[in-house]
């Protein structure tokens, strides 16, 4: 089960959503709000009171309106932090009541909506339909026209399975009409008629072979729209020079026909009737017809086409990350905006230059690692220092709408907009290129002044410990280390790709596109299955090709905390040190009363036993580059992205397999473990990653990849600590029984200072890469490397 997420501005920055009703009076509802509210939290209201369980549109409002004034006026809640969930209660029951179940719940939404703006609405969607229990084509039909007609009411939030969610769009029209009925309760005998068709349309199947083909005999426009609707390359050079036939120039078929079905793509994609990797393959269409058209397009000389903009796209300095980045190229693309796209790696002054030369109307960056949002501060502070007024989108893993708020709208004086994912892209463009751009210009700079306020308020309230305290508060563990499988390093210089495929992790594949769900229960969306397909089918020729090359290397020493820190040593005598890894200690109080650092995973000097960890790094990203440009060539986005997506899984899966070799070489001899629970990491022992939660400092990497000689492999780090070949991961191993993940959260000046001295760097280089994880503002100006 997922929470589909539909426009949903309140649990920016939060994780946490707690539910209450008044159903237990209002004293308990005050004091159970208060509690979320100190945690920070928002809260989804159900629509429940004192006696019953709303079932009326005007119970709905008016229990619902109750607990927003309990919430807004007496608890001081931030209206943006209430999600209504007026109750979705079943309708086709045979029960005459029920039938108003449906319209109750979209009216209500409607109505809560009007009444309170910054307010949310959910609703757990699949109740409506539990009547037909059993029946798949029915209720995923009913979901789709239900999340529909709800979302259009204001519905901004909706708890769904996202694996089994028809698209609007391709309900059957006889079906949608039954179904619709039923719903919105326009006939007495809708719940009869839908009952009646519920049980001829059980156990349909897959479409023919016929029937797929009957496109092909459409006129040349109907064709050529569905060729790109559906993303079909095959028959697109016999349709095109038909084309030429009935149309006077190239220009004419690309401004005609083909920008007619990418119009109809990028409404289907607006609305949310198609996902991302098929306007991706769509966008593969257009950029192969226009590639056919452009040789005849040169011999006619005719001017430029007109665009809707021109957006330059870029992956900071530092950083090599670019799936996101390409995926919003193609969906601006195929809305008819220019992209110019300078690629990964961008030196400000590129950035700048080349915006200034083309004349762009936005500039948007991208990034994934945490040293990249300061490299976007930076850029905004030399766009203002330039003067230039180019609206500035940011975008990638680690931004968020709070940091662009707080570290780097304030830098500039233009628009600055957080933009959440390739969906939202195009709707952000738009508004700022559009005669919309002063009032969404206007709302986002309230927004973000509210968000900068709240999040003052906010670290004055975040006590830390200090330092000292919290090392007294370190964690104690009885441990006896036990010896791993051999001392120093090896590498894989060419892994068998074959080996690694059973131990990828699908899920983090389809996030990649924006499909949300669980691997393999997302198959259950044909579309999703499309797109898995496709992979498997690339990896097949990847794997037997040798398209790309895995690498690894890992490697084991003898070691110690001393402090926070642990030192390697070259043998077991323990005289000679040969690196230092420097651990960050949690300082927020924790509800357990320890705070604990990477650190406290290893024996202490002092306590005389000899310690190890272990150290590794592996790619899978040796030839992207080559196969990338291959399909680049042929004008094929969707097998570039999927090329990047699939290296990523491949290095993750050849992590996960290298850590089973050595956790089965060292403590852990008899593990058998399912490949569902090693993706769960149901393992004893971790791998934390430098530049994650429990050792925020991507710097540290540098320690890890000059001790494994990793950069002699073909692993290089740039100047922000990204690994590149982008596919690539590496960690340290703690064999600890007791060692897991866990988040260092806020860190005080104190430990900063004493973490500056540790490394032996100036303040501001460690500030610098510590960024996000700083209780404070740091007063001195960053550096830029
Ligand atoms: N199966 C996933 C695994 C990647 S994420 C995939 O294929 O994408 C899990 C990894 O992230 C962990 O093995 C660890 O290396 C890192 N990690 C997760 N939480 C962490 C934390 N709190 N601190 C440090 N590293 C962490």
């Amino acid at each position: 089960w997922s929470v589909i997420e539909a426009g949903l501005k309140c649990t920016q920055g939060k994780s946490v959503v707690n539910s209450i009703s008044l159903k237990e009076g209002e004293d308990k509802f005050r004091e159970q709000a208060r509690l979320i509210k100190r945690y920070g939290a928002a809260v989804v209201v159900m629509a429940f009171d004192e006696q019953e369980q709303a079932d009326s549109i005007e119970r709905k409002v008016a229990i619902s309106s109750r607990a927003y004034r309990i919430l807004v006026d007496e608890i001081g809640f931030d209206p943006t932090d209430i999600i209504f969930d007026p109750n979705v209660l079943t309708v086709a029951t045979g029960i005459e009541e029920h039938n108003a179940y449906g319209v109750g719940f979209i009216e209500a939404v409607r109505q809560l909506r009007e009444k309170f703006p910054l307010a949310s609405a959910s609703g757990g969607i699949s109740n409506v339909s539990f009547s037909f229990r059993g029946n798949k084509t029915v209720r995923e039909a009913m979901h789709a026209a239900f999340l529909y007609h709800a979302i259009r009411a204001g519905l901004t939030l909706g708890i769904v399975n996202a694996g089994q969610l028809a698209i609007y769009e391709e309900v059957p029209k006889d079906l949608l009409e039954l179904v619709e009925d039923v719903l919105l309760d326009r006939r007495p005998d809708a719940t009869e008629r839908l009952i009646a068709f519920a049980d001829s349309v059980k156990g349909t199947g897959a479409t023919t072979a016929k029937e797929a083909e009957a496109w092909r005999h459409g006129t040349l426009e109907e064709r050529l729209s569905h060729a790109l609707v559906k993303g079909i390359v095959e028959h697109l050079d016999d349709d095109l020079a038909e084309a030429r036939t009935k149309y006077p120039t190239g220009l004419s078929i690309i401004e005609g026909p083909l920008m007619d079905g990418m119009n109809i793509v990028g409404n289907l994609f607006g609305a949310g009737k198609m996902f991302l990797p098929q306007v991706v393959k769509s966008a593969r269409v257009m950029k192969k017809a226009v590639a056919y058209l452009l040789p005849f397009m040169e011999l006619e000389k005719t001017e430029d086409q007109s665009s809707r903009g021109k957006v330059l796209l870029a992956t900071v300095k530092g950083d090599v990350h670019d799936i996101g980045k390409n995926i919003v190229g193609v969906v601006l693309v195929c809305n008819n905006y220019e992209v110019i796209d300078l690629g990964v790696m961008v030196p400000v002054d590129r950035i700048l230059d080349t915006a200034t030369k083309e004349g762009v109307d936005i500039i948007g960056l991208s990034g994934l690692i945490t040293p990249s949002l300061d490299e976007m501060v930076h850029v905004a502070r030399e766009m203002e220092r330039r003067q230039i007024r180019t609206p500035l989108l940011i975008g990638g893993a680690t931004t968020s709408k709070l940091h662009t708020a707080v570290k780097i709208a304030p830098r500039y004086t233009s628009a600055t907009v957080h933009v959440l994912d390739a969906s939202r892209a195009v709707g952000v463009v738009s508004s700022l290129l559009t005669d919309k751009r002063d009032a969404f210009t206007q709302g986002v700079r309230a927004e973000y002044d509210r968000l900068r306020e709240q999040q003052a308020a906010r670290s004055n309230e975040r006590a830390l410990l200090t330092i000292e305290d919290a090392r007294h508060h370190k964690p104690v563990f009885d441990y006896e280390p036990e010896k791993p499988p051999f001392l120093g390093v090896r590498a894989y210089e060419d892994f068998p790709l074959e080996r690694i495929e059973p131990f990828i992790d699908w899920t983090p594949f389809f996030q990649a596109w924006e499909l949300r769900g669980t691997y393999p229960s997302i198959l259950d969306e044909p579309r999703a299955k499309e797109l898995y397909d496709d992979a498997r089918k690339l990896l097949a020729e990847i794997i037997e090709k040798r398209l790309l090359k895995a690498r690894a290397v890992y490697g084991f020493w003898p070691a110690n905390a001393v402090g926070d820190d642990i030192e390697l040593y070259r043998d077991e005598t323990r005289s000679d040190v040969i690196a230092r890894f420097h651990t960050l200690r949690q300082q927020q109080p924790t509800t357990t009363g320890v705070n604990v650092a990477l650190a406290d995973f290893v024996a202490p000097f002092e306590s005389g036993a000899v310690d190890y960890v272990g150290g590794f790094a592996v790619t899978a990203g040796i030839g992207v580059d080559e196969l990338v440009a291959r399909f680049q060539k042929d004008h094929d986005d969707y097998n570039s992205i999927l090329t990047k997506a699939l290296a990523d899984r491949l290095a993750e899966g050849l992590a996960e397999l290298l850590h089973k070799e050595v956790r089965t070489g060292w403590y852990a001899q008899d593990e058998a473990l399912t490949p569902e629970e090693l993706i769960r990491e149901e393992y004893r022992g971790i791998r934390p990653a430098p530049g994650y939660p429990a050792c925020p400092d991507h710097s540290e990497k540098r320690t890890l990849f000059n001790l494994l000689e990793a950069e002699e492999l073909g692993i290089k780090l740039t100047e922000s600590f990204a690994m590149m070949p982008a596919a690539s991961v590496s960690g340290l191993y703690f064999g600890h029984p007791d060692a897991h993940y866990f988040s260092v959260g806020k860190i005080g000046k104190d430990q900063v200072a004493d973490y500056q001295q540790r490394k032996d760097v100036p303040l501001a280089v460690a500030e610098r890469w510590l960024g996000p994880s700083l209780a404070y503002e740091p007063e001195e100006e960053l550096v830029s490397s």
